[in-house]
């Protein structure tokens, strides 16, 4: 039996950089005090307030058949939310409730591609996204952002690449994982311009939304003329700590939406409603647990910059958002892959090489704010003596 070569070419097929993941995964499965700073998931479990909403809202009978689209009252919810943070103006019929950011990902790229298309993704990139691209039938190409550029992608690559290509979107991600980077408005303009020019949609990743440690957060979709062209992914995974629950959204014009939940009732046939209730009254209801959950992030974050700040072989990417900081290390004169490996095996730290996230982040590690502040300070304090015994050695 053959398998459709859309799913065997999914993923590349080569090595992907997460070998540094899975070997401290292992470690610490067989009893090495391995600290991991490596994926970025969540260390904070979902409020119990919010799972009793869940349990209530199931005993109370919210276990058939959801609404495709989602509640009525969290589309609502939702929408006042987006309006309120990005000034975009937004009701109910622009959004749909996906499973999850990933779930939204995909639809969002099944939506403006079509088999054979190109669709653009910024590189450096979160893992999943040539896949989701691929798992569409259409082709990923890579626009690089760079290092000397603090990784905000240029207008100027972005227009080569589309015309080059002829692509129908282009993905975004901001705040960035895997580098914290928050776009800046002469960017998001650029961007914005050449989506213009060009008729490419924007695909804007924003679950990291509330991670903005600097500033407010921007939404390209607010710039004038975006509205109609730029579908957003929207998720409660980073900002109420609800993970495993799957709750996203995609916020877009009108008729997308309702293609979208065409899609919906072909594929998921919608979200639990008792995980969409409970989704509602962390909205309404969850602004403190909320802040609880950003403050301590932002505690980390500037715990983990002053550490790092006593390094000369080290310097951090100037970020603004997201769990994460990225670290480079050209420095010390290893790739990432290299410094990573060593660390592992010297220190037991784990951290992710910045391989794993496109060739434009060689030579650079990243390392997620998802241990508590005591192990992440112990960690960075050896990370940095790592780095400046290495550079002895060399
Ligand atoms: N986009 C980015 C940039 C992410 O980092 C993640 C998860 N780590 C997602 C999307 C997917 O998030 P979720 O499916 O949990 O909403």
């Amino acid at each position: 039996m053959q398998l459709s070569k859309r799913i065997l070419t999914l993923t590349d097929g080569g090595s992907d950089g997460w070998d540094v993941y899975r070997r401290a995964r292992s470690m610490a499965e067989a009893g090495h005090p391995v600290i991991e700073l490596t994926i970025g998931d969540h260390d904070v479990p979902t409020d119990p307030a919010i799972l009793d909403a869940m349990h209530a809202a199931a005993l109370d009978g919210s276990v058939g058949y959801p609404i495709v689209p989602g509640l009525p009252e969290l589309r609502d919810a939702i929408a006042a939310r987006v309006q309120a943070r990005t000034g975009a103006p937004t009701t109910r019929d622009n959004v749909v409730i996906m499973p999850g950011g990933q779930g939204a990902l995909f639809s969002a790229e099944a939506a403006t591609c079509d088999h054979g298309d190109t669709a653009l993704f910024v590189e450096p990139y979160y893992a999943t996204y040539p896949g989701s691209i691929r798992g569409v039938g259409a082709t990923p190409v890579p626009v690089p952002a760079l290092p000397e550029h603090d990784f905000q992608p240029q207008a100027s690559t972005i227009l080569a690449a589309a015309r080059e290509t002829g692509a129908r979107s282009l993905l975004i991600n901001t705040p960035h994982n895997p580098t914290g980077v928050v776009y800046t408005m002469k960017t998001l303009r650029g961007i914005a311009d050449v989506c213009k020019a060009t008729g490419m949609w924007l695909i804007s990743d924003e679950v990291y939304d509330t991670q903005v440690w600097d500033g407010a957060h921007l939404s390209p979709r607010a710039l004038p003329g975006m509205a109609e062209r730029t579908l957003v992914i929207g998720s409660m995974s980073k900002s109420h700590a609800m993970t495993g629950s799957r709750i996203g959204w995609i916020v877009g014009p009108e008729e997308a939406v309702e293609h979208l939940i065409n899609l919906s009732t072909h594929t998921t046939y919608g979200l639990p409603a008792y995980i969409q209730e409970a989704a509602l009254f962390a909205l309404q209801e969850g602004a403190e647990l909320e802040a609880e959950i950003t403050g301590r992030f932002r505690h980390r974050r500037a715990l983990a910059l002053e550490v790092l700040s006593k390094s000369n072989r080290i310097h951090t990417v100037p970020s603004h958002g997201a769990m994460y900081l990225m670290l480079d290390i050209r420095a010390t004169g290893l790739s990432g892959e290299d410094f990573a490996n060593l660390l592992l095996d010297e220190e037991e730290i784990g951290v992710m090489p910045g391989e794993s996230f496109g060739r434009t982040a060689a030579g650079h590690v990243r390392i997620a704010l998802t241990v508590d502040e005591a192990v992440l300070e112990d960690a960075l304090r050896r990370l940095v003596a790592f780095a400046e015994r290495l550079a002895h050695a060399a």
